[in-house]
């Protein structure tokens, strides 16, 4: 059950992807080759697809990318953003070429009229414009450090520029690699506007260091009701910013489909044999490549338990729809709803769960 009370912001539509008032919340990435690379950035995106991400940042540099763009869009289905800066010759490039979505800041093209036909033709093709402001955004004569009020008065800044042209179609990020900053802001952003926020840490590093970070940041934006599209910002392969995004919405019952699993720490309990790591890592591989889409499309979460004994895994998890604890001489005892199912050997894990959870999502209605 969601618990979260989500902040009312207004609904923009990108492509057949609905960002902000009671949409979904959805998952972005960026993909992280020059955009001259057309079938690596296709190859890109479309995994990113598959993975579950809703809308794919791409680099424009030149206005020579604009036609390396045309044949990447030809290629995805997922909405696609383009990322430009300064220059609204490439925005009108981008938009010619059939982009869903595009970021650029307004108070950074020049000047109001070339912002205005950037706007006119966002408006004629119903593409809405993403604000993106980070610490290097801010006006430095005003502000010397990218304090929350800093980034948010620049944001604004940009915001006002579209407002002033009627111009409404707008998402709004603002991020720093403080979280505190990044917090403070988007609050401080959400008190004051309510055009849909996308949210995330930037410079968020990459590992576990990120998945702390953006976790924290993500994590307490989203509980206080803010947050309509987020991105886990990840040096390295953007792939893995998909299942990190996923795992922070799920943890906070945002999203209610898929695998879950619990696993205990291990202790002097648990027999010498018994590898859980290696195991609950098979049982979650195996078990999101079998169910996830149907997850998906049945809006259902399954959990499963991967316990290290049998004296207290199934009472610990016996809130697990499934579960495993080790019962000796790599033995496990299966459970359900924290009921026993009798014992297996280590090598049936993967076709006993598997049994029962195909047995309920096709032969039952649970
Ligand atoms: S379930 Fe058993 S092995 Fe795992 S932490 Fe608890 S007592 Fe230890």
């Amino acid at each position: 059950m969601n618990r979260i009370k989500r902040n009312k912001t207004r609904q923009i539509r990108v492509k057949d992807l609905l960002i902000g008032g009671d949409a979904p919340i959805s998952v972005q990435s960026m993909t992280n080759l020059p955009v001259r690379d057309v079938r690596g950035n296709v190859e890109q995106i479309n995994r990113l697809d598959r993975a579950g991400c809703k809308l794919v940042r791409v680099a424009l540099r030149t206005s020579d990318d604009v036609k390396f763009l045309k044949e990447i869009l030809a290629d995805v289905s997922i909405p696609v953003c383009a990322d430009i800066h300064f220059d609204y010759r490439i925005a009108l490039g981008a938009i010619e070429a059939g982009i869903h979505k595009i970021r650029i800041n307004p108070g950074n093209i020049g000047s109001i009229e070339k912002t205005s036909i950037v706007a006119g033709a966002a408006r004629e093709k119903n593409i809405p414009i993403r604000i993106g402001v980070n610490g290097g955004s801010i006006d430095r004569k005003k502000y010397s450090d990218a304090t929350p009020e800093a980034l948010v008065d620049s944001a604004l800044s940009h915001v006002e520029i579209l407002e002033n042209l009627d111009f409404h179609d707008i998402a709004v990020s603002i991020k720093s690699s403080d979280i505190f900053s990044t917090i403070e802001a988007n609050k401080l952003f959400a008190s004051k506007r309510d055009y849909p926020v996308h949210v995330g840490l930037t410079e968020a590093g990459f590992g576990r260091t990120c998945l702390v970070q953006s976790s924290i940041a993500i994590g307490h934006l989203l509980l206080n009701g803010i947050g309509d599209t987020i991105r886990v910002s990840m040096t390295g392969d953007p792939y893995q910013e998909i299942d990190a995004a996923y795992d922070i919405l799920r943890s906070l019952d945002i999203i209610e489909y898929g695998i879950k699993i619990i696993s205990c720490p291990t202790c002097g309990r648990t027999d010498t044999g018994i590898n859980l790591l290696e195991i609950a890592e098979e049982i979650e591989n195996t078990m999101k490549a079998k169910f996830d889409s149907i997850l998906e499309r049945k809006n259902r979460i399954i959990s499963i338990a991967v316990m290290g004994c049998e004296v207290n895994g199934p009472g610990e998890a016996s809130h697990a729809d499934y579960g495993i604890a080790g019962a000796g001489s790599s033995n496990f005892l299966l459970f359900k709803k924290g009921k026993s199912e009798g014992k297996i050997k280590c090598n049936e894990i993967i076709s006993r769960l598997t049994g029962l959870i195909e047995n309920d999502l096709y032969h039952t209605d649970i």
